[in-house]
């Protein structure tokens, strides 16, 4: 008999905060990506004895923000403690935290976030929202565990850091997804985060299959692999389930480049951490003042984007989501909207055209030369009768590769529709004369009709309009 098997996922995601200006506990900049190593470092965030860390007002400004919008609750007095652990990712020997044990009081606790999947709403609970320091970057030169000498990196380390841990919640890889992109919408609304830098968002996933033994895969460094990892975790705990085994607790770590998880060597226990209340930073004291100005000036969420586009511009609620889901994508259709405002066309090209070009091209709006400007213009084209949708297409596609406006291709390829139906006749008798057998076909067979009506549109390189064609060559076969 088959079993049924019911996986349970949480998730514990780092959010990097890299839109503040500085780390969080030092003046370095946050700006690090691409600089040489161990050039964005000072005493503190190298943690050189003496140095004292200052908490950044405004990392507790955008953990609130996140806060709010995963619907927690805030604790309007919370403290740091200190992670004691030995590695070289941390000079200090210890990484500043928050924690709910021994003392500990985090930023935020219990919160929500309702996900859509395949039509249903799933509620996943958020346990706790925690700020924490981001350690240096190592580098294996040949590969994890094959390489004589380990390089580290300190530019990262000091970095404003989130660690958003969820209830082990989700029943599916698709579910963890779901949650991971609304959450990256959520953060670029607050625009707390750019989700697209490397590292900017990594997660650690929680997964047990019929209340087994929990395991904790590591090491998922972008948004793209948790499904991936998921589905690997949950069929291997399957395999050793249907086999009468039994999983092992134990912490693995994800290659991304094989696709698989490996056992990752002695990890510490909660225990060994020997978390303690960090001495060097007092305990925060949020006034009523400061809470109101940080929920006052909040911005517009994904949620409630979703519903004004539904309301305002008669979008279909799925249509929506999927502009809101990527900020950009709303941005830009929001945009092309000043200057051609038919939201259902404009919404229709974004989401099938813009972003076919940039699926194709594996590229995010903000590479592409493309504009919301080039887009309206090339949709006026269309209305006034200048471009059949097929050239439009073709069109849209030299704009993300040329950068030129739509109505200089246009010209520059001369790509202007033929709409004089005595233009099109007379391609079509061309056309009737070349191909005498299709045309004796067409008389019982449609898909000769069809065939017909392709080699005027060939002949014309596309630029017939398609219906005068259909119309001319029935009537020129109902002459013959
Ligand atoms: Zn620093
Ligand atoms: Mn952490």
């Amino acid at each position: 008999m088959a079993l049924v098997y019911q996986p349970k996922i949480g998730l514990e995601v780092h959010v990097q905060l890299n839109r503040l200006k500085t780390k969080l506990f030092c003046s370095c900049s946050t700006n690090y990506q691409g600089l040489p190593p161990n050039s964005n470092v000072c005493p503190v965030c190298l943690g050189l004895p003496g140095s004292l860390p200052v908490l950044n007002r405004e990392a507790v400004r955008h953990a609130l923000m996140v806060a709010k919008a995963l619907n927690c609750s805030i604790n309007t007095r919370f403290n740091f403690v200190r992670k004691n652990y030995f590695y070289p990712d941390m000079t200090k020997n210890f990484q500043i935290s928050q924690y709910d044990k021994a003392g500990g009081i985090p930023i935020a606790m219990n919160g929500r976030m309702v996900v859509d999947v395949d039509g249903k709403t799933v509620e996943i609970r958020i346990r706790r929202i925690q700020i924490e320091e981001d350690p240096g970057r190592l580098e294996h030169p040949f590969g994890l565990g094959s390489s004589p000498y380990v390089l580290v990196d300190y530019n990262r380390a000091g970095m404003g850091l989130l660690e958003i841990v969820t209830e082990p919640d989700m029943k599916t890889s698709k579910e963890a997804r779901a949650f991971i992109n609304k959450l990256r919408s959520v953060l670029e609304h607050l625009d707390v985060c750019d989700t697209s830098l490397e590292g900017a968002m990594r997660a650690d996933a929680n997964i047990s299959v019929n209340g087994g033994n929990r395991v904790e895969v590591k090491n998922i460094s972008s948004y793209k692999e948790v499904e991936k990892a998921i589905d690997y975790e949950i069929l291997r705990q399957t395999k050793i389930l249907e086999e009468g085994g039994v999983v092992q607790r134990e912490t693995r770590h994800w290659l991304e480049a094989k696709g698989v998880s490996v056992p990752s060597r002695a990890k510490e226990e909660e225990q060994d951490y020997r978390y303690f209340p960090e001495p060097d930073i007092p305990p925060v004291v949020l006034s009523q003042d400061f809470l109101n100005e940080v929920f006052s000036n909040m911005p517009e969420l994904p949620d409630a984007r979703v519903k004004r586009f539904v309301e305002n511009y008669s979008l279909s609620k799925y249509d929506a989501s999927v502009l809101v889901m990527e900020k950009s994508l709303a941005d830009f259709f929001e945009e092309t909207l000043k200057f051609y405002p038919k939201p259902k066309i404009v919404a229709n090209w974004v989401i099938v055209e813009v972003l076919r070009q940039l699926n194709e091209r594996k590229a995010q709006l903000k590479e592409l030369p493309l504009r919301p400007v080039h887009l309206a213009e090339l949709l006026k084209l269309m209305e006034d009768g200048t471009l059949s949708s097929k050239l439009a297409k073709r069109v849209l596609v030299e704009v993300c590769e040329t950068a030129e406006p739509p109505s200089q291709i246009v010209k520059r390829l001369g790509l202007t529709r033929i709409a004089d139906e005595q233009v099109i006749r007379e391609i079509a008798k061309e056309v009737f004369k070349e191909n005498p057998k299709a045309v004796e076909d067409a008389k019982k067979d449609a898909e000769a009709v069809n065939y017909l009506i392709g080699q005027v549109m060939k002949k014309t390189k596309g630029k017939a309009d398609p219906v005068l064609t259909n119309k001319v060559v029935r009537e020129l076969l109902s002459d013959l």
